[in-house]
C-alpha cells in the first residue's frame, strides 16, 4: 500500500501503539496531544504530567483474572494481546520489562467464601486451557517466599505484566525514529473523516484515528472511572509476578517493578475527580497489601497517584471505522491487556 498521511488524536497507549506500528509500515504519521512532551507522565509528580491513564496503570496483563468482570470478547482480546506483546516489545529499540510468569490469586481463610465465588466464575468462563491452578502453601512459598498470611492461593499460568512507563517511552521513541511528527501542547477539538481540528487550524490527512480516551467527548460518550495506585520501595521483598488479593469488600493487586518497587492498586470509583488519593483508599489498599506481605511494613511509600480510566456505558471497548476515520475508546481497566489486539483489528479493517 502507498504511504498515507495519517493523523492521530491522542498520544496515550493507543496513540503510541498506532504511531509506532503505522510509521513502521512507512506511513507519514502526525500525533496531536495536549501533553507538553513525550515524557510528560514519566514523572507523575511533575506539574505538567500527562493525563493519559496509560502512565498510571500498573500493567497487569490478566485475561483470566479479569473474567470476574468481563466476558468472552474481552477474554479473546486479552489472550491475543498476550501473544502480540512480546513481538511488539522485541521490535522496540529501548528495553521494556515484560514477562509472563503467571499471576497469583490469594485469599485469607476468612474470605474463602468470597474467593470461591470468584474462582467459580473464572473456572466457568476461562475454558479448559486456562483454568486456575490451586496451590498448596508449600508451592506458594516456593513461588513467592514473601507472601505470608493468605491460606488460599491459585496460579493463573500465562498471565503477565508490562512496565507501563518504559513501554510508553519506548513506543514514542520508536515512532520518532521511524519519522513520526509530534504536536505537543496541541489539543484536538474535533475529529472528522480525514480532518483533525485544533486551535491552530484544520489539519487534513488521508486517514485519522481518534484515540483521545476521556478527552474524546462529546463525539464519544465516554466517562472517566477514577483509580488510585501507590508506589512502594520495598528492598528485600522479592516478588516475581503480579498478585491479586481476593477480598469481599475491595480488590487489591501488587505488581513488582525493577528497582525494588511494588505498585499497589487500584481503587475503582465512579467519579471523574482527579484529586490526590483519599485516606480511605490508602488505608484499605495498603492494609490489604500488608496483610498478604507482612514485610511491606517497612516499605517506603514513594508516591501515590490517581487517574481516570476511559469507559463506555457497557464497559466494553469501542472500535468504529468509517472511510477516513477510525475511533477506538472505552478500554476501561483493561487497556494494556487488550490494546495490541484492538490495534491489530483496526489496522486490518483499515488495510494499512
Ligand atoms: C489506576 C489505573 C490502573 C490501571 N491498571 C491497568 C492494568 O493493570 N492493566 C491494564 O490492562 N490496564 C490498566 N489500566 C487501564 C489503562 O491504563 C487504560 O485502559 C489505557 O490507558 C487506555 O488507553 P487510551 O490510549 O485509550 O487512553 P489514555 O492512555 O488515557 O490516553 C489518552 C490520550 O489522549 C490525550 N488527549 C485527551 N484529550 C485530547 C485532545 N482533546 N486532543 C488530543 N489528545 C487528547 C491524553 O492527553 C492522553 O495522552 C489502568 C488505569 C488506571 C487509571
Amino acid at each position: 500500500m502507498a504511504s498515507l498521511r495519517i493523523g492521530i488524536a491522542g498520544a496515550g497507549l493507543l496513540g503510541r501503539l498506532l504511531a509506532s506500528s503505522l510509521s513502521g509500515r512507512g506511513h507519514a504519521v502526525e500525533v496531536f496531544d495536549p501533553a507538553h512532551g513525550p515524557g510528560a507522565g514519566a514523572d507523575p509528580r511533575s506539574e505538567s504530567a500527562s493525563q493519559a491513564a496509560a502512565w498510571t496503570a500498573a500493567g497487569m496483563l490478566s485475561p483470566v483474572a479479569e473474567l470476574e468482570r468481563a466476558g468472552p470478547e474481552l477474554f479473546a482480546l486479552g489472550l491475543r494481546s498476550c501473544l502480540l506483546w512480546p513481538g511488539i516489545v522485541q521490535g522496540l529499540q529501548m528495553p521494556v520489562t515484560l514477562d509472563f510468569q503467571g499471576s497469583l490469586l490469594l485469599a485469607h481463610r476468612s474470605d474463602a467464601g468470597a474467593a470461591q465465588r470468584v474462582l467459580s466464575l473464572l473456572q466457568a468462563r476461562a475454558g479448559a486451557e486456562h483454568q486456575p491452578q490451586s496451590l498448596t502453601l508449600q508451592q506458594l512459598a516456593a513461588l513467592e517466599p514473601s507472601v505470608h498470611g493468605p491460606a488460599l492461593a491459585w496460579l493463573l499460568p500465562g498471565e503477565g505484566r508490562i512496565h507501563t512507563i518504559e513501554a510508553m517511552q519506548a513506543l514514542a521513541a520508536q515512532a520518532s525514529l521511524q519519522g513520526t511528527r509530534w504536536h505537543w501542547s496541541r489539543a484536538v477539538q474535533e475529529v472528522q473523516p480525514g480532518i483533525l481540528k485544533t486551535a491552530s487550524g484544520t489539519h487534513r490527512f488521508d486517514h485519522v484515528f481518534d484515540v483521545r480516551g476521556v478527552g474524546a467527548r462529546p463525539e464519544v460518550p465516554v466517562r472517566g472511572v477514577r483509580g488510585e495506585v501507590f508506589w512502594l520501595h520495598a528492598p528485600g521483598v522479592l516478588l516475581q509476578r503480579p498478585l491479586r488479593l481476593l477480598h469481599p469488600r475491595y480488590s487489591v493487586y501488587l505488581v513488582p517493578r525493577p528497582g525494588d518497587l511494588v505498585v499497589v492498586g487500584a481503587s475503582e470509583i465512579e467519579s471523574e475527580d482527579r484529586s490526590p488519593v483519599s485516606l480511605r483508599s490508602t488505608l484499605e489498599l495498603l492494609s490489604a497489601a500488608h496483610s498478604a506481605i507482612p514485610a511491606l511494613a517497612e516499605a517506603r511509600l514513594l508516591h501515590s497517584e490517581s487517574n481516570l480510566r476511559p469507559a463506555l456505558d457497557d464497559n466494553l471497548p469501542l472500535l468504529s471505522q468509517a472511510p477516513g476515520m477510525t475511533r477506538i475508546n472505552g478500554l476501561y481497566r483493561h487497556g494494556w491487556l487488550i490494546a495490541p489486539a484492538l490495534v491489530e483489528q483496526a489496522l486490518q479493517g483499515f488495510a494499512a
